[in-house]
């Protein structure tokens, strides 16, 4: 497991900073953005640094395939039921703020602060 002292996202998986967590498991966690979007606004993360998409190759497919999986189930969790979007941002043209691979998942019931 690669962790980047400096990163903020390795030290939410640290609890170095809090968060509001939705799921924790061996390899990902999932918690409230800080600045949410959408009334629901979900960040889903590798517990693993992986600065961004540019770096997860085909051995990350179980992975990826997990966070997408598990998504939908999220949302109905946390009372989605109108829709959700989905977003990742890569790199500086993507909007990529946070090096530490991430999957926004917003839903909840419009009108949203962005998006
Ligand atoms: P990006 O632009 O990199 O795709 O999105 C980064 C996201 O991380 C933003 O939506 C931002 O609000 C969120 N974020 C940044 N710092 C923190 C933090 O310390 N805690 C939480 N929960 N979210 C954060
Ligand atoms: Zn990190």
């Amino acid at each position: 497991m690669t962790h980047d002292p400096n990163c903020i996202f390795c030290k939410i998986v640290a609890g170095r900073i809090p968060s509001r967590k939705v799921h924790e498991d061996d390899d990902m966690l999932v918690f409230h953005d800080i600045a949410p979007w959408a009334p629901v606004h979900v960040l889903m993360i590798p517990k693993n640094h992986v600065p961004s998409h540019y770096d997860m190759t085909a051995a990350d497919a179980p992975l990826l395939g997990k966070m997408l999986a598990l998504a939908p189930e999220l949302m109905r969790q946390l009372g989605v039921t109108g829709g959700f979007r989905t977003l990742i941002n890569t790199g500086p043209d993507g909007r990529q703020e946070v090096p530490h691979f991430h999957v926004h998942v917003m839903g909840g019931p419009r009108p949203w602060a962005k998006g």
